[in-house]
């Protein structure tokens, strides 16, 4: 059945596009996802998990980061996207100290995901699984920044709309310095930039190369980077992507971007976006399990704040379960009536596993 579902997956979403030409309302069996998601204010109290692909997900055990630290403001603060697995939000807060020591004056941090990510309403086809986020390629300011603020700056567009070529008055050597840093990292897979910003890099990066093969042309992402780490221990039901290829990707697949081709006006612009049409039918069952799943106190109770990460701690202890801890690959056959009366249900052993290989 699991085989199955996984086979049909591509083809159920092109049933459900074709579904909706004839205009058939969803049955209630049938809720979108992204209303669902996009209603949680607070994350699933249970153990960190992500569930199905970067863009087709969910995940469990959220954390936030601080809307202020010593090297980041958090942008966009009523969006309330500053969510992931709490690796992630280690990983920026490690990037933001090793890019301040690098001369970057801080990080002006984007969309990471939903409490407990999902599609969204707005924006981002992935983000959905707590292990993508965007970081501004505009320097913080030496001051702390409002909230209305951080909700209306502008950012810094670094590509020129026409030619797709970075502007040049605006690009610096420690731009190049904070991609090269993010893209250092074990756990960053892949960094999605604007053709024009890795045509940039390919032209003027000396010495090691190697780090380039992480950085992949992407339309957008003219104002910020995406840094997409890979699955985290503890999740296997979490889908890795397609490793890079090896090559700095700087040759004929860059030169496409350069042409007509990948600018032209979209011919349907108003099919819907899958994120628009995705049910919960398409999304991995355990993230039923996930919505259902009791929250922390507060916002405040899973922030991370360095150091050991708040996730079991947000949730009151379980009691001591009378059945063994449900296996991972079950725990979407929990029971849908958890609720805050009733005892955390397990979302699968927190059990590290070796990863899968990359593709
Ligand atoms: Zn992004």
């Amino acid at each position: 059945m699991k085989t199955a579902m996984r086979l049909g997956k591509k083809s159920l979403l092109a049933a459900v596009l074709g579904l909706l030409g004839l205009a058939i309302q969803p049955a209630a069996a049938e809720e979108r996802a992204k209303d669902l998601f996009g209603a949680e204010k607070l994350p699933a109290a249970t153990a960190a998990q992500s569930f199905g692909f970067y863009s087709k997900g969910c995940f469990a055990g959220g954390v936030a980061i601080p809307m202020d630290g010593p090297t980041w403001q958090v942008m966009r603060p009523s969006r309330n996207r500053r969510w992931g697995h709490p690796a992630m939000i280690a990983l920026i807060e490690k990037l933001s100290r090793d890019a301040a020591a690098d001369g970057w004056p801080g990080l002006l941090i984007g969309d990471i995901s939903q409490p407990r990510g999902g599609p969204m309403m707005t924006g981002h086809a992935s983000h959905q699984i707590g292990l993508d986020a965007d970081i501004w390629l505009t320097p913080m300011p030496d001051r702390a920044m409002t909230r209305a603020q951080r909700d209306s700056m502008s950012a810094t567009l670094m590509v020129d709309e026409k030619t797709h070529l970075v502007k040049d008055a605006l690009w610096t050597p420690q731009h190049t310095a904070l991609l090269k840093r993010a893209a250092s990292y074990p756990e960053v897979e892949r960094i999605l930039v604007n053709p024009g910003i890795k045509k940039k890099l390919c032209d003027t990066v000396k010495g090691d190369r190697s780090w380039l093969r992480k950085i992949r042309p992407f339309w957008g992402h003219d104002y910020h980077f995406h840094m997409r780490i890979g699955c985290q221990p503890g999740s296997p039901d979490c889908k890795a992507q397609e490793a890079t290829p090896d090559d700095d990707g700087c040759g004929k697949p860059l030169a496409w971007w350069f042409t007509e081709e990948p600018w032209r006006p979209n011919k349907n612009p108003d099919a819907p976006k899958a994120r628009d049409v995705m049910t919960m039918a398409n999304l991995p069952k355990e993230c039923r399990a996930v919505l259902d799943a009791p929250g922390p106190v507060s916002a405040e109770a899973a922030t991370f704040h360095g150091g050991a990460v708040p996730v079991a701690a947000a949730a009151p202890e379980p009691e001591a379960p009378s059945q063994p801890a449900t296996p991972a690959s079950d725990s979407g056959d929990l029971p849908s009536a958890a609720n805050a009366f009733a005892a955390t249900p397990r979302m699968g052993a927190p059990v590290p596993r070796p990863r899968p290989p990359a593709n």
